[in-house]
């Protein structure tokens, strides 16, 4: 079942060795289960196309069967009526902990399933997925309703915020472990039951995650992880009548069907999308500094981030310099497996199918007249099984070109030049899309002005890709609704009630 992996790679931990012979279950009710049909699906090591492991395939029946679960916990009230704020807390703190304990176990899974380097998920996805947990295990006991000055006489109202109920969490797999939490911690956090439904392609460190949960006392039925196809488990989840909201992070596309799958009891949907950030480098920038800063706005996660800075504008001026110095850091980078001894900066892009997806952008830029300056391919010799593209920076690109307006969620970025702040703005507001926008200037006045012209979630001014999980994330326009992080995710997952008594 298991196919041993290429001398070259880092050796795995005896616990993820043990983790990937045995088909990987779903996890209902606080126990590991198989698929009530009995089928199952392969997950793929990207960097060689070879099987990692077989994966128990939820559909509608185990998905009904988690969400029972989760219904019966919820209405009961464990974990949200009966267990103190304190003791949630605890639990979400011993979680993080236990992150924090088997970082090593989970950063493999995660870069075996993603193909991202190991160094990457051991210093930012695990690290980060706990510090997410640190941050909402302090919310329980502050999560307040408010009193409300009221017009009549001898009346007193103040509201209550409780949790929505049963929550389907549908995650991409760009970062597997990291983009579940932005969403479990402060789902859990607001005294939610939770059904995870991750990404076919990454379903393993969220089925890990399940027996963490055990072991830091979460009531079973509280958390439930069916994994599956988005078609599949995904949609069941979304129709399902016994779920009262879904947070979903994705594709626009999914999205709209997401959005038409939950009418039937009209749950609450909250999307965190795709984009396509315009970053400004300015003639008066630290150009070195915003040679480096938008080489790895684009690159990092080689480019499969919603947030990537795909749109490069760059001031006349300085346009030539910016692009040499962007091509000379962009041969720096190695790309190789994620498990390699020797760290490759990039690994592949997650499967096939994105490979495919993104070399059709980079055929279709060149005949419309774009030209790669670096990169413009996939990557051959041995590494020709995997799914590795070599990072690729595109001029001669136009505002029109499908290069400069789609997400390719792959390692291109197109390079335009511009004249005049006023002319830039509009051009980089002219995007079906609103997560983030960047630019690079010393001169403050401009800095701020367009941080406020700048339709989009997240502004970054002299920098690139900062988040943390005390600061609201989300975007603008097709970018989707509701915000994470922050206090705001809190109320993403929060009901409001208004109480009114009559006391005279
Ligand atoms: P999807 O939007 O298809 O996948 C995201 C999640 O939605 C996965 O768990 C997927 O399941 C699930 N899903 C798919 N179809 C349905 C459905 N009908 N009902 C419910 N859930 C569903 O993204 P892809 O992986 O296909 O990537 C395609 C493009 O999406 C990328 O090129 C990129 O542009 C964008 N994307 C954006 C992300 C972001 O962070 N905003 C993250 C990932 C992708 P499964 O994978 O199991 O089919």
């Amino acid at each position: 079942m298991f196919d041993p992996l290429p001398e070259s790679y880092i050796a795995l931990l005896p616990e993820v060795e043990s983790f990937l012979s045995q088909t990987v279950k779903l996890y209902i009710n606080g126990q590991y289960v198989d698929s009530l049909s009995g089928e199952t699906f392969e997950t793929i090591d990207p960097s060689t196309g070879k099987r990692l492991a077989l994966v128990q395939r939820g559909k509608a029946q185990d998905v009904d069967n988690a969400v029972k679960a989760a219904r019966a916990e919820f209405d009961g009230g464990a974990w949200w009526r009966t267990m103190s704020p304190t003791d949630r807390s605890k639990c979400l703190w011993r979680l993080a902990e236990l992150i924090e304990r088997h970082g090593d176990e989970l950063a493999q899974l995660d870069s075996l399933d993603n193909g991202k380097p190991l160094k990457t998920t051991r210093s930012v996805d695990i690290p980060l997925s706990a510090e997410h947990l640190y941050y909402y295990a302090g919310w329980p006991t502050k999560i307040e309703g408010s009193t409300i000055p009221i017009n009549e006489r001898g009346m007193f109202n103040y509201t209550l915020r409780e949790p929505v109920g049963v929550v389907g969490l549908i995650v991409p797999w760009n970062y597997p472990l990291l983009m579940a939490m932005w969403k479990l911690a402060p789902c859990l956090a607001a005294g939610n039951c939770v059904i995870l439904k991750p990404a076919e392609q990454t379903p393993l460190s969220a089925v890990y995650l399940a027996r963490l949960t055990q072991e830091a006392g979460f009531p079973p039925g509280v958390f439930n992880v069916v994994s599956g196809y988005g078609e599949e488990a995904g949609a069941a989840l979304v129709a399902h009548h016994g779920v009262d909201k879904i947070g979903f992070t994705g594709s626009s596309e999914v999205a709209r069907k997401i959005v038409q799958g939950s009418i039937g009891n009209l749950k609450r949907v909250s999307l965190e999308l795709g984009g396509k950030a315009p970053n400004i480098v300015f003639a008066d920038a630290d150009i070195d500094k915003a040679i480096v800063g938008s080489t790895w706005a684009i690159f990092g996660n080689n480019g499969q981030s919603c947030t990537a800075g795909a749109r490069l504008y760059i001031q006349r001026p300085v346009f030539d310099r910016v692009i040499e110095g962007m091509a000379a850091e962009t041969k720096k980078i190695v790309v190789g497996p994620g498990m390699n001894v020797v760290q490759p900066n990039l690994g592949p892009v997650v499967n096939d199918e994105q490979l495919t997806r993104i070399l059709g952008f980079v055929t279709e830029a060149e005949s419309g007249g774009a030209r790669a300056v670096t990169g413009g391919g996939r990557i051959g010799g041995g590494l020709q099984d995997g799914y590795f593209v070599e990072p690729t920076i595109f001029v001669d690109a136009r505002d029109d070109m499908r290069i400069a307006r789609e997400e390719i969620f792959g390692p291109v970025v197109c390079a335009m030049p511009f004249d005049h702040v006023g002319e830039i703005v509009a051009r980089a507001n002219d995007t079906d899309y609103g997560l983030a926008a960047g630019l690079w200037t010393n001169d403050l006045r401009k800095a701020h002005a367009l941080a406020r012209a700048l339709r989009a979630g997240t502004i970054w001014i002299n920098t690139w890709g900062n988040t943390e999980a005390s600061s609201p994330f989300g975007g603008f326009k097709q970018s989707g609704y509701g915000r994470e992080m922050g206090k705001e995710a809190i109320d993403l997952y929060t009901e409001v009630k208004s109480v009114w008594v009559k006391y005279e």
